[in-house]
């Protein structure tokens, strides 16, 4: 079961479209860029190692920046094909790497096919060899492919004591989002008809399933919480599954929370928006610190943001009928609700999926 899972899995890294998606997104691929490039004490003269290399693109990067040695591991047997092929023709391959007897390869990079898990023991990379572990892992509400635990793995066979892990945190933010981020708008006007039912059918479902997609930050009617923060230095794969409780007030700056027109002080929420950040911080990015977002405040990533839906929506700034009519929301006469949450995630089965559930326990 768990072969098949992996071989769809990677089957579908061997697609060449998902790798032009990930690399046309500029603020990843460029956040990545950025980190290697522009940290030369950490990078010039390192053993890196890429858990994931794809295209090659990281490892190209760290042959770039200066490395002494690049080895890029890939279980995509295509991809790994191809990253060989594109070392080369940047005259960046490691003579007498997968194609022995290339001699104009003169490069630092070498290809590995497998499974970093598989890897046991793989006589070009030493135990505690690595200066610096790169790896792009995350997944759609960071953690939906679990590639986290094989970059976990990676550090701790090969990883020397102090070490560097490319990006070296990661951290889950919640925030709750109003009418807007839902179907509902969408769907009542459609060329003058009304397809509410549409709408209406639409945050149903969502209220069973997780929704990605990009979140306007207009829509968002709530403060952001920190739902999780992983030290990817120190985490280990148990702590992918936790509870985590938070507790969201509404964002009373909110242009969309009418705090003066009496008819309409009330705002609604409905649901909950998640989005993640990885951090390659100050203590390994010494020179230039650089912060990978995918907020839904900061420009969007192919990642977009993932939002849980609630079965009904929580009125969360209210305003007595009688308020004074300038009364702002927080006050007495227009009080402001707080939502209690608990959301938890656990690696589920397909080990590739996680399960995300979300539990108001009070307002
Ligand atoms: N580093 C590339 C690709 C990132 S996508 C880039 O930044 O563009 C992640 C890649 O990791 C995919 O190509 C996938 O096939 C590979 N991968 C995932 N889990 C792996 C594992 N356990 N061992 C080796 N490669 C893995």
């Amino acid at each position: 079961e768990i072969k098949n899972v992996n071989k769809n899995y990677f089957g579908l890294y061997s697609s060449f479209g998902i790798h032009r998606e990930m690399i046309s997104d500029k603020i990843r691929t460029d956040a990545y860029r950025q980190a290697i490039l522009n940290n030369p004490s950490l990078l010039s003269g390192a053993a890196v190692l890429d858990v994931g290399c794809g295209t090659g693109i990281l490892s190209l990067f760290a042959a770039q920046a200066g490395a002494s040695s690049v080895i890029a591991v890939e279980a995509s047997d295509k991809m790994a094909v191809v990253a060989t092929q594109v070392a080369k023709d940047n005259g960046l391959l490691f003579r007498g790497s997968l194609d022995e007897g290339i001699s104009q390869c003169t490069g630092v990079m070498k290809v590995v096919q497998g499974m970093v898990e598989e890897l046991g023991n793989c006589d070009l990379i030493q135990p505690h060899s690595i200066d610096v572990l790169l790896s792009e892992w995350m997944g759609y509400c960071l953690l939906y492919e679990s590639m986290l635990s094989s970059v976990l793995f990676a550090r701790d066979r090969w990883l020397k004591p102090g070490g560097a892990i490319l990006p070296d945190t990661a951290t889950m933010f919640v925030a709750g989002f109003g009418r807007g981020g839902t179907s509902i708008p969408f769907w009542e006007n459609v060329y003058g008809f009304n397809m509410s039912c549409i709408g209406k059918e639409l945050v149903e479902d969502a209220a069973r399933v997780p929704i990605v997609d990009v979140v306007d930050s207009c829509d968002i009617v709530t403060n952001t919480a920190i739902l999780q923060s992983f030290d990817l230095l120190t985490m280990t794969p148990d702590e992918m599954d936790f509870t985590s409780r938070i507790e969201l007030e509404p964002q009373l700056d909110n242009p969309k929370i009418d705090s003066t027109d009496s008819s309409c002080r009330m705002t609604w929420c409905y649901g909950v928006v998640l989005w993640f950040e990885t951090g390659f911080t100050s203590r390994f990015c010494k020179e230039m610190p650089i912060v990978l977002s995918t907020s839904p405040y900061t420009p969007k990533t192919h990642w977009s943001q993932t939002s849980l839906t609630f079965r009904e929506p929580i009125a969360i700034a209210l305003a007595k009928p009688d308020a004074d009519r300038f009364a702002a929301v927080g006050t007495e006469a227009c009080p402001a609700v707080k939502i209690y949450s608990r959301i938890s995630i656990a690696r589920a089965s397909p080990h590739r999926s996680v399960d995300i559930s979300l539990e108001i326990s009070g307002i």
